[in-house]
């Protein structure tokens, strides 16, 4: 019989695990993918649809394309893990399996001010474009309001794109753009070498930085920060506060902190064997920034693992914690890459480089985003 592989998510990680899995093993296993979205949604377009450059029909596809691949697809809401049982509860019914892969992604809660608005959801993306549309130029402020949000450098691509379409619409004269954040520099986790060069760009588009600025509330068009200091605006782009997945915080799965512990090198439970657990709903325990480029990589590497443990033996590609991710500042683009080998080992910081800049550079975000559809989901 075939052994059951459940993949929780049909996200960045969920996506990338299930067709591995099923390339790896083919009829040795029965592969399930469980979303509550009918949508598989490419995250890093969410700012092209917000700055027009996508329409949200875009940067999705229907999880049900995962079909043509022998994955069964069913969308459902997971409500319970029971790793006990070896099982997993949803709306659609009780689902039973002999591997687990969790990748259900960080959970948004509320925008802690009624009038910001962010492109990190698609309704989020389309309320940003309905305010630029209307914008007659002002005081544009971008910032985040907790340390733990998907994409680490996507704030500054929004300031960027930000910044880029004011010209475009002719208003950049009688505006401005200021970024806030918590970490003293911009990128501040990936050392000096990267923070230097996002904060040339933005100095170079005229974009004010404020670090160490911890979002304390915002109302009537000012921002406060827990040390007092203040930022007035007009149009507030504040990123929401995550928090760990809710179904796997109250699940038997979870540690201390929310987190479930995994094995740093497998991402294999430390207490369920079976189970692996990838992407953000574990990344900033780990130290890993909450990025798709990791969830992806952690995903081919379970596959391998989890073939592994089936042929007996299989060595395919090692685990390589790498972050690339391509910065699109609108009329500028920037390719930093880290490795995050020392973190993982517990000996140090993430070693980081500047691989390219230039405009040029955003058409390979395009390119990669052609070859995401095409190769998982198309
Ligand atoms: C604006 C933006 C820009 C980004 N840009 C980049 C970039 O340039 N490069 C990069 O590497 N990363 C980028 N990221 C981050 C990247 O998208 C995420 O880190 C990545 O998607 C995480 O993958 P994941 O599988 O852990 O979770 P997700 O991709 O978030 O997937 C989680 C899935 O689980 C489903 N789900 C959650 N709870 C339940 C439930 N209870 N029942 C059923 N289904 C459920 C969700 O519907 C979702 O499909 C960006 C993110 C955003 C928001």
């Amino acid at each position: 019989m075939a052994v059951k592989v459940l993949v929780l998510g049909g996200g960045s990680g969920g996506l990338v695990a299930a067709n591995k899995v099923k390339a790896l093993l083919g009829r040795e296993v029965e592969v399930t993918l469980v979303d509550r979205s009918e949508y598989h949604y490419f995250l890093p377009g969410l700012p092209w649809v917000a700055f027009g450059m996508r329409e949200v029909d875009d940067i999705r596809r229907p999880l049900a394309n995962v079909e043509k691949r022998g994955i069964q697809y069913v969308k459902a809401e997971v409500q319970a893990i029971e790793p006990d049982a070896n099982r997993v509860v949803t709306d659609q019914g009780t689902f039973a399996y002999d591997y687990l892969v969790v990748s259900l992604g960080a959970e948004p809660q509320p925008q802690p001010t009624a009038d910001a608005v962010a492109p990190w959801s698609p309704d989020g993306a389309m309320a940003l474009r309905e305010r630029m549309k209307a914008f007659p130029g002002g005081r544009v402020v971008i910032g985040v309001s907790s340390p733990y949000y998907p994409c680490p450098p996507a704030p500054y691509e929004v300031a960027g794109m930000a910044e880029f379409a004011l010209k475009v619409k002719g208003v950049r004269d009688r505006s401005s753009v200021d970024v806030f954040h918590m970490n003293p520099a911009p990128l501040a986790g990936m050392g000096p070498v990267i923070s230097e060069r996002v904060m040339r760009i933005l100095e170079e588009k005229g974009i004010g930085f404020h670090g160490g600025f911890e979002f304390a509330e915002a109302a009537n068009g000012e921002i406060r920060a827990k040390d007092g200091r203040t930022l007035a605006y007009d149009l507030l782009i504040l990123v929401p506060p995550f928090a760990p997945n809710r179904v796997v915080r109250s699940s038997p799965l979870a540690g201390e902190s929310g987190f479930p512990p995994v094995d740093r090198r497998t991402f294999r439970h430390v207490k369920y064997p079976n189970v692996f657990v990838i992407g953000d709903t574990v990344n900033p325990s780990l130290m890993l920034p909450p990025a798709g480029v990791v969830a992806h990589f952690q995903a081919e590497y379970i596959a391998g693992v989890i073939t592994s443990d089936l042929k007996g033996a299989y060595i395919g590609q090692p685990f390589d914690p790498v972050a690339m991710c391509i910065m699109d500042f609108g009329d500028n683009a920037l390719l930093p890459q880290c490795s995050f080998e020392k973190v993982l080992e517990g000996t140090g910081m993430p070693s980081c480089g500047v691989m390219a800049v230039g405009r040029w550079v955003r058409v390979t975000k395009m390119l990669f985003e052609s070859y995401w559809f095409a190769t998982l989901i198309g």
